[in-house]
């Protein structure tokens, strides 16, 4: 990874500039490319810890500073594959996916990107024009509860995008599919359902390929149960915080009929 950053245009130069004892002036840093100069100006969030990260401050407060790996412009692609595209990924929409992407990793213009490859994703492309021929009989279709109405609607999204190439094994896909779902962030909640149920986010694969520094660290198991149940408080309140907030929105928004899978 620590080469393929040094090759990349725009994140090189940083490389050279972190393990230099001289503050980097705005002049010098004049002539680099946009992105350079933006990552620059973000100079104290960026981090080495032999690969370069940027460093977010988190929005809930149980959570630990986030570290999204810099993307050199080579991986970009397979990123955007693997969080979108993959099984796991499950075909999610611009919101859901560019929440997956950020959790773990960053690159200048990066939400332009997601949203030119979701648009010309072929399965979404495929999915978007069937919806709209079948949207009369979706809307006839009626289930008790607001709730898992919607969550019905996701998960037949989630199959359709995988139904044509794997026409006869569909309800195989449905255990991986539901993994996608709940290692992924509901906008309700502010949470991934796998965040609320455990604590903490299961690895898929894309982690798992790119490893951030905070994967490593390793605890005594009473740390670890302690903080875990302080966590899981915390995370409730954010939650159910989160949950009245969308409620309201949702109630304004009725009717709109926005979706985003
Ligand atoms: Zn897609």
């Amino acid at each position: 990874m620590k080469e393929l950053q040094k090759k990349d245009n725009d994140i090189g130069p940083l490389f050279t500039w972190k393990e230099s004892k001289e503050p980097t002036t705005r002049e010098q840093v004049a002539r680099f490319s946009p992105a350079t100069r933006k990552y620059w100006l973000n100079w104290n969030n960026i981090i080495m810890d032999s690969v370069l990260y940027q460093s977010l401050i988190p929005n809930n407060p149980t959570d630990v500073p986030k570290m999204q790996l810099l993307v050199p412009e080579i991986l970009r692609f397979e990123i955007l594959t693997l969080c979108h595209d993959s099984i796991f990924s499950a075909h999610f929409g611009i919101k859901k996916t560019t929440m997956k992407i950020k959790e773990h990793f960053h690159w200048y213009r990066m939400r332009e990107d997601i949203k030119q490859h979701i648009r010309q994703c072929p399965s979404c492309c495929k999915l978007r024009k069937t919806i709209n021929n079948n949207h009369a009989a979706l809307q006839n279709y009626h289930v008790g509860y607001p709730m898992d109405r919607k969550f019905n609607q996701t998960l037949g999204k989630m199959i359709k995008s995988y139904i044509d190439e794997n026409k006869r094994k569909w309800d195989f896909y449905i255990p991986i599919l539901m993994s996608a779902y709940r290692g992924t962030v509901h906008p309700s909640t502010g949470f991934s359902p796998n965040k609320l149920m455990l604590g903490r986010e299961v690895n898929l694969p894309h982690e798992l390929l790119y490893p951030l520094p905070r994967h490593n660290a390793q605890k005594p198991v009473n740390e670890y149960v302690d903080e875990l149940r302080v966590n899981m408080e915390e995370i409730y309140h954010v939650a159910r915080e989160n949950l009245i907030q969308s409620g309201e929105k949702q109630k304004r928004d009725h009717d709109t009929r926005i979706i985003d899978l």
